[in-house]
């Protein structure tokens, strides 16, 4: 028997293979931006299909990740169910620009809670804590060449605390 299935979601893993995860994904030259498209385009990990993939360990099992899933479910901080699919409005497979992804079946309903989510974000007056997987996340961003604005915008929290982050403020000891 294959022990690798099919579709989970990046937040029914433990942390500790959500960092490992997330280090592959956001790792240097993994991720490049295609300034026509504004595709961000997977460099690796890509499989027979052309999707990126990523395996993790869950409940003693390997199982593999849909990185343009994971991407949707990282970066707007919520869960997809195992039935729904994430399309690329792009039509790009190996794009994982969340800004490029949206829902499939049951897509209103999905759309509803992700934009209640962003709003009450907003709503917080990005009084948002970060913790140490986002800041390694932020400063891949940095590197890759977001802007301040754009990336506290995705984790609601002030251009200042990202502002702190590159300068080396704070978080000076997440990688
Ligand atoms: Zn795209």
């Amino acid at each position: 028997m294959d022990t690798v299935s099919l579709t989970i979601s990046f937040y029914d893993l433990e942390q500790e293979e959500q960092f490992y995860l997330l280090r592959r994904f956001l790792a240097p030259g993994i991720v490049e931006i295609n300034s026509k498209t504004g595709c961000h385009e997977l460099q690796k990990y890509l499989d027979v299909k052309g999707y990126g993939r990523l395996q993790a360990w869950h409940d003693g099992t390997k199982k593999s990740l849909k990185l343009h899933r994971l991407a949707f479910e990282f970066f707007n901080e919520t869960k997809i169910p195992s039935n729904l699919a994430i399309l690329h409005n792009c039509d790009n497979r190996k794009c994982v620009n969340p800004a490029h992804l949206s829902t499939g079946t049951l897509a209103e309903n999905i759309k509803d809670c992700v934009a209640k989510g962003r709003n009450s974000k907003g709503s917080r007056n990005g009084n948002n804590k970060l913790n140490e997987a986002q800041v390694t996340a932020i400063k891949r961003l940095l590197d890759g060449g977001m802007s301040r604005v754009k990336i506290a915008k995705l984790y609601g929290v002030y251009d200042t605390t990202i502002g702190n982050i590159a300068r080396g403020r704070t978080w000076r000891h997440v990688a």
